[in-house]
């Protein structure tokens, strides 16, 4: 009954064409549409034809934000365990977070960038030790600190180190404040638990990306604690600026702009 078999190797797409085409095209979660992906990365790696922002790395994010890609890395970050040593290798970072100074629209700034494809983007010991140093440095040279969060929260496999993290990089953010040096948080998609619960949301101005899930715990932690069921959008960017939780959402194409405005406001009002 050859018209029902399927004759061997009739069919066979794992043959070149496959290979050749991978890695070429993406699959917006947005819209479903099929993207060339340089088309993606041309517009920010937010989707041409629905605006959704795909996550990106914190070395593309330093790109983005600071003037002719122009930016000197600081904190030599040291090795605490092994196993952080395939993140290293995949990642190519000392852990999940990259320090940088250098402009931003013609201003001296630091930029600190979340990366969330180290563990999660998780903040363990070296990461809040990192950004500390970063606000110590804003105090120090003047400068208007900018914190790009993207994390699942607090380092679990750390324990208790990890949760000291949120008291000590806050306590870093109250001395920042009163030596009236300003902090820009930057929220993407992801930022949750122990990063949303201490410094994300602790800056001067907290803005986010469009569509960014953005929470402390999950939605069915929720749902099981306060026996009820969450709005569509709960967590989102959009959701959150409705009910003051954020000062505004703003789209990656705008983010730099947006940002040099707001210091020149700070800097006016200083
Ligand atoms: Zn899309």
């Amino acid at each position: 009954m050859a018209w029902f078999k399927r004759q061997s190797g009739e069919l066979d797409t794992s043959g070149e064409k496959r290979v050749r085409t991978e890695g070429l095209w993406v699959k917006c979660d947005g819209c479903r549409q099929i993207i060339w992906k340089k088309d993606l990365e041309e517009n920010l790696n937010v989707c041409p034809k629905c605006g959704k922002h795909f996550r990106i790395d914190a070395r593309t994010r330093l790109a983005q934000l600071l003037d002719d890609n122009q930016y000197e890395v600081f904190v030599d970050l040291k090795a605490y365990s092994s196993r952080l040593k395939q993140a290293k290798a995949d990642t190519g970072l000392k852990d999940a977070i990259i320090n940088a100074h250098g402009k931003l629209n013609g201003r001296p700034v630091i930029v600190s960038a979340m990366e969330y494809s180290f563990i999660g983007g998780s903040m363990g010991a070296v990461v809040g030790e990192a950004i500390t140093r970063a606000i110590e440095k804003a105090i120090e040279t003047r400068k208007p600190i900018i914190i790009v969060s993207a994390s699942g929260g607090a380092r679990m496999m750390e324990g208790v180190i990890s949760l000291m993290q949120l008291a000590k990089v806050s306590a870093a953010l109250a001395r920042l404040d009163a030596a009236r040096v300003p902090y820009i948080s930057v929220l993407t998609d992801p930022t949750t638990g122990g990063v949303t619960a201490s410094f994300a949301m602790l800056g001067d101005l907290n803005i986010a990306e469009p569509g960014a899930l953005i929470g402390f715990a999950g939605p069915r932690v929720i749902e099981q604690t306060i026996r009820q069921k969450l709005p569509p959008g709960f967590q989102r960017s959009e959701f959150l600026l409705e009910h003051g939780m954020l000062d505004a959402v703003v789209a990656r194409k705008e983010l730099k702009a947006y940002i040099a405005r707001a210091l020149e406001f700070m800097a006016q009002a200083a």
